[in-house]
């Protein structure tokens, strides 16, 4: 894989691309055109594969960033008179509570701590409490510690209690295993530029059809309208409103790598291979993940930030940086924290890399106490 200089991106969107789809942008494409009309429809069509959709599910994809599609499919598939429960556990979870708040859908916000998964039992009896609740809102890998919260479970809760689920699915699709004839949902979000290593600038909703269609007249909005783009695009095939020509060109490119590769199953894989080498490799210089293995998804780890006063995040950030590799800044709101994505057109031998350019940074800050302190005290 050749990327030329750019440093690599371990940020979990952008990501680091293949040379392939960023060669795929060197078109100029016009949005009436046939040959583009197709590429849509095939992406439509392959997404739904990767959930088993079959004929009961439909894509439906907008302009913008991942946000815009989670705020279109509450607005549209979410009535007026809803209410949504949102099991809480960490920075992409109370987003979608603000948007339930600017949209006037009543909100249920439920804490779940940030370092505890969200599962069935949890939501189950927090249904049993309100049977007004009409959706679950679930994130399914909270990107914001990079928890994987049981989704398998919420689904079940939301079956047993005839409730809809909508599923956060932006970190997770098309790595994590998501199958919706086991994991039944109303609606599914992701975008361009996660897992399926596109770039960043369109998002989409994998919907059921038959609740879809029902839903004329619901959204807030007419741009946020996944009702509206649906019936046109069907109508027409093309998009409402001018698409993101270039996004769309990449991510056809990104989803042929990504068959290439073998599927979910295959990226799935790599991404572990990941994730271990990293944790493994970051354990050496003394840093200890914030998660436990159990609930720690293998797309992005926070680690805990080193105790030595030397150390400050953009000191750190910046060196790093300089060797060629961008890091994340944590997102908890208790403890210090940083975050290093596993996901990206990249292998285990990057995650080598990495943990050499944190090495020398290291060194070259001065920084020797790397291991919280209470683990510290616990291996001595
Ligand atoms: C990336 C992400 C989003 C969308 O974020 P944008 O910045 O709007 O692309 C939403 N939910 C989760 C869990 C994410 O990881």
């Amino acid at each position: 894989m050749i990327r030329g200089n750019d440093p690599i991106l371990l940020t979990p969107g952008p990501l680091t691309t293949s040379l392939r789809t960023k060669q795929a942008m060197l078109s100029d494409w016009g949005s009436w055109d046939a040959a583009f009309n197709a590429v849509t429809a095939s992406i439509r069509r392959d997404v739904v594969e990767i959930i088993n959709g079959g004929d009961d599910y439909t894509c439906v994809p907008l302009q913008g960033s991942g946000t815009f599609s989670v705020e279109a499919a509450i607005g549209t598939l979410v009535p007026r008179d809803g209410k949504v429960l949102v099991p809480n556990n960490g920075a992409y979870c109370s987003r979608i509570v603000r948007i339930c708040k600017y949209l006037g859908r009543a909100v249920v916000d439920l804490a779940v701590p940030e370092d505890q998964p969200a599962t069935g039992a949890i939501v189950d009896a927090a249904l049993s409490a309100d049977p007004s609740i009409t959706h679950v809102a679930q994130v399914h890998c909270e990107t914001g510690a990079g928890m994987l919260n049981d989704l398998s479970g919420v689904s079940r809760a939301c079956s047993a209690h005839g409730r809809g689920l909508i599923v956060d699915a932006m970190s997770s699709f098309a790595a994590l295993p998501i199958d919706v004839r086991a994991t039944p949902f109303d609606a599914l979000v992701a975008a361009s530029g996660k897992c399926l290593e596109g770039v960043p600038g369109m998002g989409f909703v994998i919907v059921k059809k038959s609740l879809l269609e029902n839903r004329a007249g619901n959204a807030h909005s007419l741009a946020m309208d996944l009702h509206d783009q649906y019936v046109y695009m069907e109508k027409t095939t093309q998009w409402r409103y001018t698409p993101p020509t270039h996004v769309v060109a990449a991510l056809r490119v990104a989803i042929d790598q990504f068959l290439e590769e073998g599927g979910q199953t295959k990226r799935l894989a790599r991404y572990s291979a990941n994730c271990a080498t990293l944790i493994d490799g970051m354990a050496r210089l003394g840093f200890r993940p914030f998660l436990k293995p159990a609930t720690q998804a293998p797309i992005i780890v926070t680690f805990h930030a080193p105790p030595d006063p030397a150390y400050d995040f953009k000191t750190f950030y910046e060196m790093t940086r300089d060797r060629g590799y961008i890091l994340y800044p944590g997102k908890l709101t208790q403890v210090e924290t940083f975050r290093v994505g596993c996901i990206g057109a990249i292998d285990a031998n990057e995650m080598r890399n990495v943990v050499s350019a944190v090495e020398q940074t290291l060194e070259a800050m001065g920084i020797r106490q790397v291991a919280p302190r209470a683990a510290a005290r616990k291996a001595a």
